[in-house]
């Protein structure tokens, strides 16, 4: 990845600016007592529960700041499982008896809150008798402060639950496998010599989004109502030329960065890189990475400032996984790594021998985790928008496996074959370092794999670019615990039997090396040959959504959740109904917006331009012939669209289950006919007849 310009260290400004608009701990500790702090030091490291008592004295200090930076609302802030973000803005004003008004904001108000859940999705879980849930405060990731034009709201993050105790949220279960990992990576750490308080995973998470001019979403019906365009042509310049990539970023898009940026800097998010991406009017912007936790809040905060700033520059930021059909669509690379509180990254090959036997052992569990789960990391990123990428012709494909790179490959085969420089085939007698120099660079690695090692972090490719990172990370989080488990017991017993470590481990890895070195491929993951490859080796294909997510509630994912306490079955299941319900729901307004499109608009287009030419008269060769054209183009969208409105007529079934089918195997064919139909037409229809913007206008005009 490109650097353009790191303004965090290159200006002191920048210094001042950065994080101001949140509530650190050190910024605490300055206005609160020594015992009141150290305690709520003791709540966010050990994860307890916080006292009562000190949480007034807490909410006192968040209050102060807060009206010092100009607040007037606050709100608990929390992560539904629509995948966005919720707020209800309380104001610290309350009326006094004496008709003046005072700021109140007590312990209570920031432990706990108890929004009007009853328009979340639950998934069932929520009982209608019961339809409240509450919002609980996550003193782990810090408390900010979001400006809008015409003022400032304290955001408190929390988790939400219902009062049976249920997560109804994205963050609730993403903190239950940060322990399960904590758990199990401390519990093996001794053996390599390492020690910790604390593990947790890390994240950094590359955004990619298109930018248009505001002007021509506004008259996109298609992409007002589902985010991507349901017409348009290919024009005839797509991204061939791949000049745009990494090319010189617009003056407007520019300054456009710049102000979300600075946004992003006082929310003390790390933003760091930004460039153009492959597509044209396609962008990137990444963050340092930061403890998962925190990642996914700031996550959240990047998408809505993107949104939200874009239009002030009067253009739109389109998060969808593909907005354009035909050109490049857009992801969320996750790159993910274990680091310890002392910062070790457990993911990163040292130099000297004993930090090496850690990271194989490390490393020999993601392989496992990605192989035995490969479901459930497809299940992570699957949704009705991310199906246009995996599985449909571009990187990566819905096959998982992972690229290790042929150094780290090679270091595995020597290990299964012992032919080490070493006189005996031991760990470290295969060469001291046993490790040699590993890549890091972008240009070394495979891009069309979905999980790739890069050196000292798997970069998790398949995330889509609109979704929350929560569920992948919870994911991974869980499966590389149950791993790490798996391969410290096999380490364990290996011990017991009076074996060296470096012997124990050899083992280990070996055992492991050869039951899931299928999920290790450093191929190209586009050609067709790897479809092959996959299917003799075993891997999963789940090509759409629906394949995935109905593999949700499985035993094994089911047993898996129960047994790291990350998701209990009916939590499971509320998860699956739901992601069946937003599939369902989106394909839906896909097919009525298709519909109503070519019905209202492209059609009586067309017919007008038809119209016109026969007014021409059948004298001229030329109307005749574009009528004749046209004409037959006109027909078959006609014909097409009658088909697709018996399509949305249908009621597809009784379960949200049985809907979702009917939307991908009726409805999303349908539609693509309309569209074909009316992508030839856009090609012959008078552009002063055509009613939407072109893919042309909205690409290349910036
Ligand atoms: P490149 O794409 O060139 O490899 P970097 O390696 O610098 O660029 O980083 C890409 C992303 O990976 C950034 O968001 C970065 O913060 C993140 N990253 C780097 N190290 C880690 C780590 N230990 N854990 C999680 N993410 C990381
Ligand atoms: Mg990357």
């Amino acid at each position: 990845m490109r650097e353009v310009k790191d303004i965090t260290n290159a200006n002191t400004v920048m210094n001042e600016i950065f994080a101001s608009d949140t509530l650190s701990l050190e910024e605490l500790r300055h206005r609160l007592s020594k015992p009141a702090y150290k305690s709520l030091q003791a709540t966010i490291e050990k994860g307890a529960v916080i006292d009562p008592a000190i949480a007034d004295t807490v909410a006192l200090a968040m209050k102060t700041w807060a009206l010092e930076k100009g607040a007037t609302h606050y709100t608990h802030w929390f992560h539904p499982l629509t995948g966005l973000t919720a707020e209800k803005h309380d104001s610290f004003l309350s009326p006094t008896s004496d008709g003046s008004a005072i700021a109140q904001f007590g312990g209570r108000d920031l432990i706990q809150a108890e929004p009007d859940a009853s328009s979340f999705p639950s998934g069932g879980i929520r009982a209608t008798f019961e339809a409240r849930g509450y919002t609980a405060w996550d003193p782990t990731s810090p408390a900010f402060i979001m400006r809008h034009s015409n003022g400032a709201t304290l955001c408190i993050p929390t988790a939400f639950a219902s009062w049976t105790g249920e997560a109804l949220d994205l963050k609730i279960p993403l903190l239950r496998s940060t322990e399960a990992l904590n758990k199990a990576v401390q519990k093996v750490l001794p053996h390599f010599g390492i020690s910790a308080n604390k593990v947790s995973s890390t994240l950094g998470a590359e955004q990619e989004y298109f930018l248009i001019d505001e002007d021509f979403y506004l008259a996109r019906p298609d992409l007002v109502m589902t985010g991507r365009t349901l017409f348009g042509a290919k024009p005839p310049r797509g991204q061939e030329l791949e000049d745009h990539y990494f090319g010189s970023i617009p003056d407007r898009v520019l300054s456009f960065m710049t102000d979300a940026e600075h946004q992003m800097y006082a929310l003390g998010i790390p933003v760091k890189t930004r460039h153009n991406e492959v597509a044209p009017g396609q962008y990137e912007i990444a963050p340092i990475f930061e403890p998962s936790n925190v990642a996914a809040d700031h996550q959240q905060l990047i998408m809505q400032i993107l949104r939200n700033t874009a239009r002030k520059h009067g253009l739109m930021a389109l998060l969808h996984e593909k907005p354009f059909a035909g050109i490049n669509g857009s992801g969320k690379h996750c790159n993910w790594s274990m680091g310890t509180d002392t910062g070790i990254n457990l993911l990163e090959p040292g130099d000297d021998p004993h930090t090496n036997l850690s990271f194989l052992f490390f490393c020999a569990a993601v392989i496992r985790a990605v192989d035995v789960h490969q479901d459930l990391l497809r299940i992570s990123v699957a949704g009705a928008s991310n199906d246009h990428r995996l599985g449909a012709n571009e990187a990566p494909p819905a096959i998982l496996s992972i690229f290790l790179g042929s150094e780290l490959t090679g270091v595995f085969e020597r290990l299964m074959s012992g032919k080490g420089t070493g006189s005996k085939p031991g760990l470290l007698k295969l060469g001291t370092p046993v490790l040699p120099h590993l890549p890091m660079h972008a240009g070394d690695r495979n891009r069309t794999s979905p999980f790739a090692f890069t050196g000292n972090k798997f970069e998790f490719r398949a995330v889509g670019s609109s979704q929350s990172i929560s569920l992948p990370i919870t994911v991974l989080n869980t499966i590389v615990a149950e791993s790490v488990d798996v391969l410290g017991a096999a380490l364990e017993a290996g011990l017991k039997k009076k074996k060296s470590l470096e012997d124990a481990l050899l083992d280990v890895l070996k055992d492991t090396y050869k039951k899931h070195s299928r999920i290790i491929f450093n191929g190209d993951g586009y050609a067709e040959a790897w479809h092959k490859e996959a299917a003799k080796r075993g891997l999963l294909n789940l090509r759409t959504a629906l394949d995935a997510i109905e593999r949700f509630t499985d035993k094994k994912n089911a047993d898996l959740f129960a047994k790291y306490e990350v998701l209990n079955q009916r939590e499971l299941e509320a998860r699956q109904e739901i992601m069946y319900d937003i599939y369902f729901k989106s394909v839906n307004i896909e097919g009525e917006t298709t519909e109503w499109i070519a019905q209202t608009q492209i059609l009586p287009g067309a017919l007008g331009y038809l119209a016109d030419l026969s007014s021409v008269g059948m004298k001229s060769k030329a109307a005749t012939r574009a009528a004749e054209q046209v004409g037959k183009a006109t027909d078959a969208l006609s014909d097409a669209l009658e088909k697709l409105k018996t399509q949305n007529a249908a009621e597809g079934g009784e379960s949200v289950h049985e809907k979702a089918h009917h939307m991908r195997d009726k409805v999303l064919p349908a539609m693509l006919e309309v569209r074909k139909a009316a992508d030839t037409l856009e090609k012959i229809v008078a552009a002063d007849h055509w009613p939407l913007p072109s893919y042309r206008d909205m690409l290349f005009i910036k």
